[in-house]
């Protein structure tokens, strides 16, 4: 049809449906329809439908993994570049060294690095794709230690609103570099590669896992938040309350893995073992020898592919009773077996001067609602959004980038930061041809249109 080497596909053409839905992991697709779906095959393709889009006044929306809660990618009307095909990894071992394209997953990351020794700081779940985990700041496995993913990007190849394709490093665009680490769906051009960083794989990961029962919570949730400015870097600890196969009411776990290296060992997991409450485990696992794939399994397993999902949250740094206060409705609230509360523990990090990346805080509090019939959506999107509200008092702003904007808008950004990338929107893509952040009135979640209806949630 075009001088694509992929494949143009106009609304109403065949195979425009399966990309359109396929362009969402989550089973809650949006009732959103972009003009055409561009399944690039290449840079020149991705140039190409830049210039095309542009040539007809089409805004350009991007999908790389298709991992965005929320669908960022399938916007209405334009034209929709899918990289889902873009999957190419070389690595350069001698100098610890990546590339990447956009649709690489963790997981197969992972593993051709592991063959070399190496190790990336890769989403927790093993299909997301690089593209939007990068440039939305990115937190891995081990992310603790190593820093969120985004600040292992050295040089992107990307292709801008002029559908020039730049290879950008800090030298050559720092600007341009700075908004790749943490603007999300907010970056203003096209990444066609990642150029990164790689690191030194562990001696070996253990892992442990606590389950609590219900009376327990607080105290069990107080207790690791207190504690996590005391532990190892190199420990990734979090909780979550969920049920638990034969357990009547909700659980509380906490989860643990230490990532060895020369410097610090097993020794990471004491404080958790001397933790006062552990007499009362329902069920505990203690320093089991695991792997990268073992972690990405059990990830999976929370979050399989097939389910709907409305997942939100909020930093916060507030004293604990604050928080556990704010939360109770939250906590207390969770929608079906299938949903959970994460209760992340990062611990917080210091910003960069390259990098727009910036809310965070100690804790990440996360309500993920999992569920299957769509008859539930609106209850399980207010137990993920609106709920949440009730911690605004306490809150620092938002994780992910592209989470909730839609339902609950937060770019993830602190406004300095936010300030900043929009000035250079303004230098990059003056005519606003590539789509930012989902707003309320695109959102087509129930709780989106009820609220355009005027009813309260
Ligand atoms: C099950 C699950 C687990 C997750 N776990 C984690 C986790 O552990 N840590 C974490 O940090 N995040 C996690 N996330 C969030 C995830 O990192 C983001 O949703 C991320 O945007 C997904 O990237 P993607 O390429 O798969 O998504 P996509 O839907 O393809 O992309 C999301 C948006 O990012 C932008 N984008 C993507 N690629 C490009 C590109 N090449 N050029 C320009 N813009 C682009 C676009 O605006 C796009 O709409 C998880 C998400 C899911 C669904």
């Amino acid at each position: 049809m075009t001088g694509f080497d992929g494949r143009l596909l106009t609304r109403g053409a065949p195979g425009y449906e399966e990309a359109r839905l396929g362009a969402v992991w989550n089973e809650r697709k949006p009732d959103r329809h972009p003009d055409a779906i561009l399944l690039a095959a290449g840079d020149r393709d991705v140039q190409a439908g830049v210039r095309w889009a542009a040539a007809r006044g089409l805004r350009v929306s991007v999908r790389s993994g298709g991992h965005s809660w929320i669908g960022n990618g399938v916007r209405d009307g334009g034209l929709l570049i899918d990289l889902s095909t873009l999957d190419e990894v070389v690595i350069d071992a001698p100098n610890r060294r990546a590339t990447v394209r956009p649709a690489v997953q963790g997981t197969r990351f992972n593993a051709l690095l592991a063959a070399e020794g190496l190790v990336f700081p890769s989403g927790h779940c093993p299909s997301v794709g690089v593209g939007g985990f990068l440039l939305g700041g990115g937190y891995g496995w081990n992310s603790r230690a190593l820093g969120p993913a985004c600040f292992s990007v050295e040089g992107v190849d990307a292709v801008l609103a002029d559908g020039t394709l730049v290879h950008a490093t800090d030298e050559t665009h720092p600007d341009l570099m700075w908004a790749v680490r943490g603007s999300g769906p907010g970056f203003f051009a096209v990444v066609t590669r990642f150029h990164l960083r790689v690191h030194p794989a562990y001696e070996q990961i253990l892992r442990s896992a606590y389950v609590f029962p219900y009376e327990l919570r607080d105290e069990v949730l107080a207790w690791t938040y207190d504690t996590v400015p005391e532990i190892s870097d190199s420990l990734e600890m979090s909780a979550k309350v969920a049920f638990t196969p034969g357990v009547e009411q909700p659980t509380t776990m906490i989860t643990a893995a230490a990532f060895c290296t020369p410097g610090e060992g097993p020794e990471m997991l004491e404080p958790l073992e001397k933790a006062p409450f552990l007499r009362h485990a329902l069920r505990r696992v203690e320093r089991r020898p695991s792997s990268l794939d073992d972690l990405y399994a059990l990830s999976d397993g929370l979050t399989p592919k097939g389910r709907r999902y409305a997942v939100d949250g909020v930093w916060t740094d507030a004293p604990v009773q604050r928080v556990l206060a704010a939360g109770r409705g939250v906590l207390d609230g969770l929608p079906n077996r299938e949903s959970f509360l994460l209760w992340m523990l990062w611990g917080g990090q210091p910003t960069r001067e390259n990098a727009c990346w910036s809310t965070q805080g100690r804790l990440y509090f996360s309500p993920n609602a999992v569920w299957h019939d769509p008859a539930d959506d609106l209850l399980n999107e207010t137990w993920a959004h609106e709920a949440l509200r009730d911690l605004d008092p306490v809150a620092r702003g938002a994780q992910f980038a592209d989470a909730n904007p839609a339902d609950r808008p937060d770019h993830g950004l602190d406004a300095e930061q936010a300030a900043r990338l929009e000035g250079l929107r303004e230098r990059y893509d003056p005519d606003r041809l590539f789509r930012a952040y989902l707003s309320p009135e695109e959102s087509t979640t129930a709780l989106a249109v009820r609220r355009r209806a005027g009813k309260p949630a």
